[in-house]
Parts: structure tokens; sequence; C-alpha cells
């Protein structure tokens, strides 16, 4: 990489170290990729937010240096400015920094604004996707997001509520035979509801509440359109939790497979330890 003379890394004779904006999954640590592994045991440093479990972070060596950048509340989580900043500066020292963001660093991640930052600074990044909350809470809840009787698209949508509203196309979002999946809808979810079946949804459309999916904490709060809020409400779902809309939903009645439930107490241990176990298959559909 070629330095401008007024940089400070060029004043330092320094190269830059590489940013890898890596994803690590939606939970389970398992479903983590060999390239995430491998970048996240070779790290100098790293740099995490709230839903990257300890037994990921325990994969870098001993010596990196762990960077916290966010809590679960918005309030209490680093500036995004910061923290473009921060992956900049660490770069700046010649580390080799990971990144590591929950998910997929491009879906609903900001992956895209802290690479923008790095290529304005001359920084070389890589980026490695991860296995998304969507893919990885339907599989884990026992439904698929497509299928030929159900659902011939997809749809992500964000349900971050913004001056207590929810500004989304809710035609686009209410067509049949879609599967819609939103992220951080959990407080907005009376909304969501109340808008898809004012667009047309029937309120009998099949629609779940998937909360911590992929780990031994993982609750599926399975409803309609109509029920879905208060059957929130009632089992005080939280965050992390997606709300997956659309007729697949209903197929978890034939196909669960993944029973955190019945998780032993060696399991408890085991994830006090920051491990997750091996899933189980449900004793009866
Ligand atoms: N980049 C991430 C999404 C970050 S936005 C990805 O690709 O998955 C954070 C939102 O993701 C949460 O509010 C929640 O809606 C969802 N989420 C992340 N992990 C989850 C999990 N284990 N179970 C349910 N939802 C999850």
């Amino acid at each position: 990489m070629k330095l401008l003379p007024n940089d400070p890394m060029a004043r330092r004779g320094i190269e830059p170290g590489t940013v890898y904006l890596v994803g690590a999954g939606p939970g389970d640590p398992e479903l983590l990729t060999l390239r995430a592994a491998r970048l996240i045991g070779g790290a100098d440093a790293l740099v995490y937010d709230h839903l990257i479990g300890e037994s990921i972070l325990d994969l870098a060596p001993a010596n990196v240096r762990r960077v916290f950048v966010g809590k679960e509340s918005a309030n209490h989580s680093l500036p995004q400015d910061d923290i473009n900043h921060l992956l900049v500066k660490l770069a700046q020292e010649g580390l080799r920094v990971v990144r590591l963001k929950g998910g997929d660093p491009f879906i609903f991640g900001r992956g895209g604004e802290e690479i923008q930052v790095l290529a304005r600074h001359g920084i070389p990044f890589e980026v490695v996707p991860g296995i998304t909350a969507a893919a990885g809470c339907a599989a884990y809840g026992g439904f698929p997001l497509t299928h030929r009787d159900h659902a011939q698209t997809l749809v992500f949508a964000t349900g971050h509520l913004k001056d207590n509203t929810v500004d989304l196309d809710w035609t686009a979002l209410a067509r049949p035979r879609q599967t819609v999946v939103f992220y951080m809808g959990v407080a907005a979810a009376k909304e969501i509801c109340r808008q898809l079946i004012a667009h047309g949804l029937p309120a009998d459309t099949p629609a779940a509440a998937i909360e911590n999916g992929t780990t031994v904490r993982q609750r599926v709060v399975a409803a309609t359109l109509a029920t879905l809020p208060e059957r929130i409400r009632l089992d005080r779902v939280k965050p992390p939790a997606l709300l997956v809309v659309g007729g697949v939903v209903d197929l978890r009645q034939c196909c669960a497979w993944f029973a955190p439930d019945t998780a032993d107490t060696a399991d408890a241990a085991d994830e006090a330890a920051g491990h997750v176990p091996a899933p189980r298959i449900a004793q009866s559909a």
C-alpha cells in the first residue's frame, strides 16, 4: 500500500495492519466459519460487541488486546463514529484487528459504514461473512425460510423504532406467499403486526418470536399476527429476538428438532463455562 507523506503511519514507518470484519454467527459458537476461527486465533486486537459469546472470544490468543464496544442497550454502546476511528487507530499501530460482529457483518451490522471509513483512510480490510440470525433462528427453530408451498420470497427488515414508529413499506411487506423477518423488532411487535394486518395479511397468518436463537437459552413463541404481541408481552420476550411472519412458521409443528429445554445440568455447567452444548433431537414434534 502506498502511504501519503503526511500519513501518521508513514511518519512512524509502520505498515498498517489489516482489519478483518468478521461475522461471528447467531450465538452457537459451532456456527462460526473456519476462517473466522482462524482469524480470531491470530488476532492482535479484538473489537467486539454484546452479541459475541465468551467461548468465541476465548479462541483469541491470551495476549490479545480486547476492546468491548457495545452493550445491549444503545445507550451504553460506543458511538459508531468512535468505533470507526478506533479501528483506524488500531490498524495504524500495525495491529491485525478482528472486528467481530454478531451474525453477518453486512446484515443490519453497520459493516458497510466501517469499511467505508477504513477505505477512506487507506487501511487494508477483508470481510468474512457469518450466519445471520434469520438463518440460524429458522434452522434451530425448526422451520425453513422459503418453501415451495408457502413462500417464494424472503424479506429481511429492521423493526427498529424511531420516534415511536416503524417506517417501512408495509404494502411490500404484506404480500402473500412471502416470509418476512424483522430484526430488532421486539419493542415494535405490536405496531408491526397491526400494520401487516392493516395492509392485507390475514390476522391468522403464522408469526413467531425467536429469542436467543441457536443457544441453549433459545425460546420460540409461536402465534399469529393477531396474538403475537400479547404472547410476547406475557412470555416477556427480550432482545436479542427475531420476529418471523409467514406460513413457513407453522412447519415447526412437524419439523422442530432443537430442544434446548431438555438441557441437563452438565449442559448448564458447560454453558456457564461459555460453551454451547451440541443440540439434541426433540423427543416428539
Ligand atoms: N448482523 C446481525 C444482526 C445485528 S442486529 C445478523 O446478521 O444476525 C441485532 C438483532 O439481530 C437483534 O436485535 C435480533 O433481532 C437479531 N439477533 C441477533 N442474534 C440473535 C439470536 N441469537 N436470536 C434471535 N435474534 C438475534
